[in-house]
């Protein structure tokens, strides 16, 4: 069987059988990778910490063509981000980030950007950055790069700019301004609106640069909508957020 090497993150882990694992990586460049660990489920094995939420790894696997599944031979940790991915005030966040990425990214999805933000994410949390504000810089930025941001300066009906404060549509295809809206109750206030498009020219390491105010739950909440609205699939981790109480 030919063999191949990938850097990537592990998105999921989970036990296939008594022996085995079957794991989710998102590589830097190839997009979701599936891949059986064999022997991974056992006490002692040869992937030891490499297998844990978001480490960043070298993975050598072998594939079939006629196989969606690649079995793991072995690899090498690049990057723990253990301590700060399982400490209690992130762990939810991290799970609700993998679940997105796995739920919404297609097959054959091969986008250097998710790769990237993810990695992002993991920095400016080790640096002491807000999980909230970090989780909705990855949603924004999710969505913008499958082509599903709405405009955030434009009514999507009658085409009014500069909006002081706009609705979704009830499809989540756009925004409505104060006279084309019909009863849309998922609003959005003029700083939320800034923020979104402030993200397009700002990496999240730049977000304490960020100098508008509101509080993160309310637009968190809409972005996660929309990811479940246009995937159609209902995100289980989010449950266990604030946010979602
Ligand atoms: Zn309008």
């Amino acid at each position: 069987m030919p063999q191949a090497s990938t850097l990537a993150l592990v998105l999921s882990s989970s036990p296939l059988n008594e022996q085995d694992k079957l794991v989710a990586l998102l590589t830097a460049e190839r997009g979701v990778l599936k891949a059986v660990a064999p022997g991974a489920a056992k006490l002692r094995n040869r992937f030891g910490s490499l297998l844990e939420l978001f480490t960043e790894g070298e993975f050598q696997y072998y594939w079939r063509q006629d196989r969606e599944l690649v079995t793991l031979s072995r690899g090498e940790i690049r990057k723990s981000f253990f301590p700060v991915v399982s400490a209690a005030d992130n762990v939810f966040y991290f799970c609700l980030l993998a679940e997105i990425v796995l739920k919404s990214l297609a097959p054959g999805n091969r986008d250097t950007r998710i790769f990237k933000l993810l990695k992002a994410v993991l920095a400016g949390r080790e640096a002491g950055m807000d999980m909230d504000w970090l989780t909705l810089y990855f949603l924004t930025w999710l969505l913008r790069s499958e082509g599903l941001l709405f405009n955030p300066r434009r009514c999507s009906n009658c085409g009014a700019r500069d909006l002081d404060q706009a609705w979704l549509r009830g499809d989540y295809r756009g925004l409505l301004c104060s006279s084309c809206r019909r009863g849309e109750r998922l609003g959005l206030c003029r700083a939320e609106l800034d923020y979104i498009a402030w993200t397009a020219s700002h990496a999240p390491g730049a977000a304490g640069a960020w100098a508008g105010h509101f509080a993160p739950a309310g637009l968190l909440r809409i972005l996660t909508g929309k990811i479940e609205h246009h995937g159609e699939f209902s995100l289980q981790s989010r449950r266990y957020l604030p946010e979602f109480r």
